[in-house]
């Protein structure tokens, strides 16, 4: 039997427990850092499965790692499992939980065989947008020695390369003076009309920035009652760009505009977050070659989407981690169009069978991919000598 066959079976044996812990932490929706339930079962099943694993790395409660094997070339693979507010599981992170664990536990059972070690990161809160679970992971240090790491994450259609740019999500608040908006509204400072201001700056700003990047938000608290003038207003934005260095070019443009409303009507402007951004994804495309081969021989297809994707673009801190450890970040397609991530239909599709499938072939493509990274001479000996060997 050929390491291939043996990842194959370990799959199929493990396959059920893998679609319940999907259904499970779909239906127990859980957001960014609050994922108390998902990091527990999802450790638990690799636990079971002989990895060694250790909670609560980083300082966060629901972060987790787990390593099996002992072989010189190591592997990462990224799980997360957090929910976005209000709509649940609407981007299908647990696919992404399950699928991982999945990889893992296929991987572990052919590691000795391919001298591999394998190391399944729980990594919180990824719809966070700023200093989000990898970020935090990165800085305490728990993706140095990895070789390689990789995900698969579902999406309407297949794609082994996805647009993944540079993020950052901040929050503004405006504070101004409270005034009977009819009998004494001169009294008043209106930090309401700041974000109107600066709500307009942003739209003029719009002529003047790449075509690549993107500014998108909305106001969090827009004042009390329309017979007070509000002391406090906020909003929520996120921007992005190509590149980081794009990035921080564009924060600057959009600051501004975001000042301007204070000026204009004499508010405080104070703007929180931002600081820890999403890092645009460096794609390992070798890597991701062997997993669009390895998916097509499960019979997946990966389709020309052309004119349909030309906008397509968002941002993942797997991107971050990108930028220290050669890795891929496929999409898995659930068959879900024309529903898309971030809705409520696509929160549906989730746990539909197609969902299980893309669990399933994910997580054995990825097995596959590492398979054949670790019996690829040339892959291999890039991989242990990459500098991001050291990160
Ligand atoms: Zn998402
Ligand atoms: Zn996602």
């Amino acid at each position: 039997m050929t390491a291939k066959d043996g990842a194959r079976e370990k799959m199929k044996s493990i396959e059920p427990l893998l679609i319940d812990l999907s259904h499970r932490i779909h239906s127990t929706p859980e957001l960014g850092f609050e994922e108390e339930k998902a990091s527990v079962w999802l450790s638990e099943m690799l636990d079971d499965a002989g990895f060694e694993v250790t909670k609560g790395v980083a300082g966060l409660p629901t972060a987790f790692v787990a390593r099996a094997g002992s072989g010189p070339l190591h592997i990462g693979i990224c799980a997360e499992y957090d929910c976005l507010p209000g709509i649940g599981h609407a981007c299908g992170h647990n696919i992404i939980g399950a699928s991982s664990v999945g990889a893992g536990i296929a991987t572990a059972a052919i590691a000795d065989e391919l001298g591999l070690t394998v190391t399944v990161l729980g990594t919180p809160a990824e719809e966070v947008g700023n200093a989000s679970g990898k970020i935090v992971m990165l800085e305490h240090g728990l993706f140095k020695g990895l070789h390689a790491s990789m995900m698969v994450h579902p999406a309407p259609f297949d794609m082994a390369v996805m647009n993944l740019i540079a993020a950052a999500m901040f929050v503004v608040f405006y504070t101004g003076r409270e005034a009977h908006a009819s009998a004494f509204p001169a009294m008043g400072i209106n930090p309401a009309d700041s974000l109107t201001v600066a709500q307009v700056s942003l739209g003029l700003l719009r002529q003047h920035i790449r075509q690549t990047d993107r500014i998108h938000g909305f106001t969090t608290k827009g004042g009390d009652a329309p017979n007070i003038v509000p002391a406090h207003t906020s909003a929520r934005y996120i921007i992005r760009s190509q590149t980081i260095e794009e990035l921080d070019q564009l924060r600057g443009k959009v600051h501004r505009c975001f000042e301007a409303g204070a000026v204009a009507t004499g508010s405080k402007c104070e703007i929180k977050g931002g600081d820890k951004p999403y890092a645009q994804m460096a794609h390992d495309l070798e890597m991701a070659a062997l997993y669009r081969r390895n998916a097509e021989e499960l019979g997946r297809v990966f389709p020309n989407l052309g004119p349909a994707v030309e906008r397509f673009a968002a941002s993942t801190d797997m991107g971050n981690v990108s930028q220290a450890v050669p890795s891929i970040h496929p999409a898995i397609g659930i068959d879900s169009m024309p529903a898309a991530n971030h809705t409520p239909e696509f929160t549906a599709h989730c746990i539909k069978p197609a969902a299980d499938k893309a669990l399933f072939d994910g997580a054995l493509a990825m097995a596959w991919t590492i398979a054949d990274i670790a019996t690829n001479e040339s892959i291999r000996a890039r991989l242990l000598s990459a500098p991001g060997a050291a990160a």
